[in-house]
């Protein structure tokens, strides 16, 4: 059997490679380096359940938020270093001081990103931050459903792909399981991740992080920074500067399935949307500094119970939905395909990671930019 014959088709969330009863399926790379599901036709036994997992064939409906928040972790030090208001961090806390479990994505020591899960608050903190690279969902979901079934609480972080596969891989619900999803407009192929860190040229045993949103110098106008013992700087640059966030914005190199997300607008039935406050100074200007805010929406019960018991950890404001989505439309709607995709992946196949390096931004320069200001006006 056949689980996709278009690979727009597939995010690459592994369901039903976790959910086959013969194991038969397995997660190759293909030539933009995303993984996608091969079934082993010998052992398959057509039994139809990867199909009955997948969150692209079985959508779900669309829902919107109970309630809309803006929030700031109030520890300034969690808040810098995440990417957003840095509620992440106070949903997890939570969760390991019940006893219980958080999955999220992290680097491994050859900073690929990958799944899996932390019990320790030392240990959580390899989950702060966005890394703006597919992650490596691997057997997350199988792990959460056994920690689940023991009756610990599961928080399980991920994309709004990941937490619909999650859902139907449980196929109930579970009062002991909170879901977050992290909104994105899309996910970058790892492959061009790892050769754009071999282009850098820096000695990974030596770097202590990557932040792919370093707010040192303002939650707007961020950094790319890979950082080394004491805080040190390896390397930094302007993210409008540096070639792969510049790849990424120009929505270049994100997997196929971004640009038709199945599970944006909640869809994925989430507890918890997490998302970039964006356009906040317009809906209330004294709440928005220059170091992160999130927008937080409590989609079920469950979602705002957990927010009332780290709320006294936040600066925290109810805010409209309708009125916050037009700054942020990336929560209800999927990507467009730019023009230059099919011409960027021609030349990397016959080029490699240079096309990349020899990207050029596509903002506009300053004094074009107030050319087209005063035209406008
Ligand atoms: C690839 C990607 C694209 C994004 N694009 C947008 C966007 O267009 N608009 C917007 O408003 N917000 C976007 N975000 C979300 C935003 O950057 C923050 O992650 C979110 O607001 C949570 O911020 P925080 O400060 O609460 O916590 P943080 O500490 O910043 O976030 C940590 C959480 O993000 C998860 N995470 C980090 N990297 C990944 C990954 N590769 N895959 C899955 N989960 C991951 C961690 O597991 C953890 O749950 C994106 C995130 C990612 C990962
Ligand atoms: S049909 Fe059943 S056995 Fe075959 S790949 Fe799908 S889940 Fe596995
Ligand atoms: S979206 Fe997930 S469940 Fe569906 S085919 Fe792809 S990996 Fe399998
Ligand atoms: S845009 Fe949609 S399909 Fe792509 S990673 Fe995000 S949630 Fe998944």
């Amino acid at each position: 059997m056949n689980i996709i014959t278009d690979k727009s088709q597939c995010c690459g969330c592994s369901a039903c490679v976790q959910r086959c009863p013969k194991q038969c399926i397995s997660m190759y790379e293909d030539e933009e380096g995303f993984l996608y599901p091969v079934v082993d036709g010998q052992r398959c036994i057509n039994c139809g359940l990867c199909k009955k997992m997948c969150p692209v064939i079985n959508q779900r409906e669309s829902r919107e938020p109970l309630k809309v928040y803006a929030s700031k972790n109030k520890n300034e030090k969690v808040r810098q270093s995440s990417s957003s208001g840095g509620v992440f961090s106070l949903l997890v806390e939570n969760i390991i001081r019940q006893d219980g479990i958080a999955f999220g994505a992290y680097f491994n020591k050859n900073y690929e990103v990958i799944h899996d899960s932390v019990e320790t608050l030392v240990d959580a903190v390899v989950f702060c931050g966005s890394k703006y690279v597919q992650s490596n969902i691997n057997n997350s979901f199988s792990k959460a459903e056994q920690y689940l079934k023991q009756g610990r609480m599961v928080l399980f972080s991920g994309t709004q792909c990941q937490i619909a596969g999650l859902r139907l891989y449980l196929g109930k619900e579970y009062d002991n399981l909170l879901t977050v999803e992290v909104v994105c407009h899309g996910v970058p192929s790892p492959k061009i991740w790892r050769e754009y860190m071999d282009c850098l040229h820096i000695d990974k045993r030596k770097v202590t992080n990557i932040l792919f949103k370093d707010k040192s110098s303002g939650w707007r106008g961020y950094s790319f920074s890979v950082v080394g013992e004491n805080s040190t700087l390896l390397f930094s640059e302007k993210a409008e500067k540096n070639k792969y966030m510049m790849a990424f914005y120009q929505n270049l190199t994100l997997r196929p399935s971004c640009y038709s997300c199945p599970a944006k607008g909640g869809k994925s039935h989430a507890d918890i949307t997490l998302a970039d406050y964006w356009g906040i100074e317009n809906i209330n200007s004294a709440f928005n500094d220059n170091v992160g805010v999130s927008m937080v929406c409590c989609n079920s019960e469950k979602g705002m119970n957990i927010l009332k018991k780290i709320s006294d950890s936040m600066n925290l404001i109810e805010t409209d939905f309708n009125a916050s989505v037009p700054f942020n439309t990336s929560i209800v709607r999927s990507t467009l395909m730019p023009i230059g995709r099919n011409d960027f992946w021609l030349k990397y196949k016959k080029e490699g990671i240079g096309v990349l390096m020899a990207l050029k931004s596509d903002r506009p320069s300053l004094i074009k930019r107030i050319f087209n200001r005063i035209v406008s006006r």
